[in-house]
């Protein structure tokens, strides 16, 4: 029997890459994404195995009847939708914070709750959150989008403390600089490129397919006594801070 795998944010970037690699691995993929009409274009390049649905992660209603599309609980979740919203904090308006805690923190946990019940009726399965190097440090003018990003790394540990019982593993992958989706336009610039390229450890930008690969990993039963954990996929970028001390 071919299980279902929902992925969010499907319609572009990393999302569709993770979608693409959730049905190489047998698995029928529902794609969803605010972006209706992207995410079905998506969906037919994919191909079959991939069914589009105009979802908002951040409107509980919206996730709730896209669920109830599904024909059976999904036994894997990618919550991959996000938003990124720069700026200093003195001067962020107020609903450039409230749209980034919303999208990226409690689209997380309006999926990943709406999905875990049934998911725990129908035997478990596994839940892979993004956050982002950073959530797990500080950068310049990335207050709002970290603070977000900080907070799925910390509400996947309880979603996998209190759903392991249902036979759900919850992990996270924050990827790290990589050259795909919100981040393509800022690599256009060789100078920067060189730059950032020359701050990571394995000396290149990340893809997308480093992070689906990552995330069909944790998804699948190689990953089976795995949970709570955040995975970084950054070649080596966060763990060389003090390198040039
Ligand atoms: P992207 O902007 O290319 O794609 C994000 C997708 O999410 C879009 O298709 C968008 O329509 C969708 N989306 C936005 N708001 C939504 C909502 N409310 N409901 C449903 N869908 C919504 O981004 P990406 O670069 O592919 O990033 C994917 C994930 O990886 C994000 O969570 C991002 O924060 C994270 N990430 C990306 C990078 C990077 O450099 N690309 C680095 C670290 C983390």
């Amino acid at each position: 029997m071919t299980e279902w795998a929902v992925v969010t944010g499907a319609a572009q970037g990393i999302g569709a890459v993770i979608a693409e690699f959730a049905v190489t691995a047998g698995y029928r993929v529902a794609a969803w994404d605010i972006d209706g009409p992207a995410v079905e274009r998506t969906a037919a390049e994919i191909g079959d195995g991939c069914v589009a649905s105009a979802v908002d992660v951040a409107d509980e209603e919206s996730v709730r009847a896209a669920a109830a599309l599904l024909p059976e609980p999904p036994r894997l979740v990618v919550n991959n939708a996000g938003i990124v919203r720069f700026g200093p904090l003195l001067d962020l308006p107020l609903a450039e914070w409230e749209s980034a805690l919303r999208v990226n923190l409690t689209g997380t946990f309006i999926v990943g709750r709406t999905l875990a019940g049934p998911m725990g009726k129908a035997g478990g399965g596994a839940i892979v959150n993004l956050a982002s190097v950073n959530g797990l440090a500080a950068a310049p003018h990335a207050g709002a989008y970290s603070a977000s990003k900080a907070g799925i790394v910390r509400l996947t540990e309880h979603m996998a403390m209190e759903w392991a019982k249902l036979g759900i593993r919850v992990n996270c992958v924050a990827p790290g600089l990589i050259h795909a989706g919100m981040s393509d336009a800022i690599y256009a610039d060789a100078e920067v490129r060189r730059v950032r390229e020359g701050a990571v450890p394995l000396a290149r930008l990340g893809s997308a397919e480093d992070i689906a690969a990552a995330v069909l990993f944790l998804g699948s039963e190689k990953a089976g006594y795995v949970t709570g954990q955040t995975l970084a996929v950054d070649g080596g970028l966060i763990k060389s801070t003090l390198a040039a001390l």
